[in-house]
């Protein structure tokens, strides 16, 4: 079941969202070569909880450990922070948090650069970032969840990248994951139509390789099968009648 949300609960997952914005831009901040995944898990802890209300969103979500998912170049998503895991030069991570505030969640991800990387590599970064700002223009009432995708995937394509399609985006707000499911690929007017209220987690993974996926046995870390590089990028979004709200920006 779809949940519209009212303007004061897109007005409450804007504050949470304000909040995990913060905490991606301080994350950016923190990374460098000799950090580990585990110390980036802690200044996020420390960051959420730092506001009044604020919790990791992540912890405990379905058995997960971390307070954010910490994934390494030719990991996904889902990677689990640790203090063994240390960064050096030249790798990129895709940090992904949620934060629950006030009863509502928002989710939010970004993939950023350790240190100085590879022109292929700054290039996935340039270009999924370039998709997910063209899903989110995407997202105007009137159009379906398929123009989202169609929008993504075309940047993406056109770059010479594949889309990965065993994971998607989602509905968001009461629960971490709600209807409808939001893919990245896809065709226009296809799926659900896009009503004001809807709220939605747009989130394109993105392969410099094929698009096929493998879990590691940590049962957690999905990676690209050829172990080619990956990058992710997600915004919480409203749509509203004055067009996408983004909901997770400091
Ligand atoms: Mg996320
Ligand atoms: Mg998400």
């Amino acid at each position: 079941m779809i949940q519209l949300k009212s303007a004061r609960e897109i007005d409450l997952m804007a504050q949470g969202g304000k909040i995990l914005g913060a905490t991606i831009d301080a994350l950016r901040a923190a990374v460098r070569p000799g950090m580990s995944t585990g110390d980036l898990d802690q200044v996020a802890e420390e960051f959420i909880r730092s506001h009044e209300g604020a919790v990791p969103a992540f912890k405990g979500l379905y058995g997960f450990p971390g307070s954010i998912c910490s994934s390494v170049n030719h990991e996904i998503v889902h990677g689990i922070p640790s203090k063994k895991r240390v960064l050096k030069e030249g790798d990129i991570i895709s940090l992904d948090v949620g934060v629950g505030y006030k009863g509502y969640f928002t989710d939010s991800a970004a993939t950023v650069p350790v240190g100085q990387i590879g022109p292929e590599a700054q290039r996935l970064l340039d270009v999924t970032q370039r998709s997910l700002d063209a899903g989110i223009g995407a997202a105007q009432v009137g159009n379906h969840i398929g123009d989202i995708g169609f929008a993504v995937q075309a940047v993406v394509e056109a770059a010479g990248f594949s889309v990965v399609r065993d994971l998607v985006g989602h509905g968001i707000g009461v629960e971490f994951h709600e209807e409808p499911q939001v893919p990245n690929y896809g065709k226009p007017k296809r799926r659900e139509k896009l009503v004001p209220g809807l709220t939605l987690a747009i989130e394109p993974m993105v392969n410099v390789g094929g698009p096929a996926t493998k879990t590691l046995p940590d049962r957690w870390t999905i990676v690209t099968l050829d172990g080619s590089l990956s990058a992710h990028f997600e915004h919480t979004v409203a749509i509203t009648e004055n067009g996408p709200r983004v909901l997770t920006r400091a």
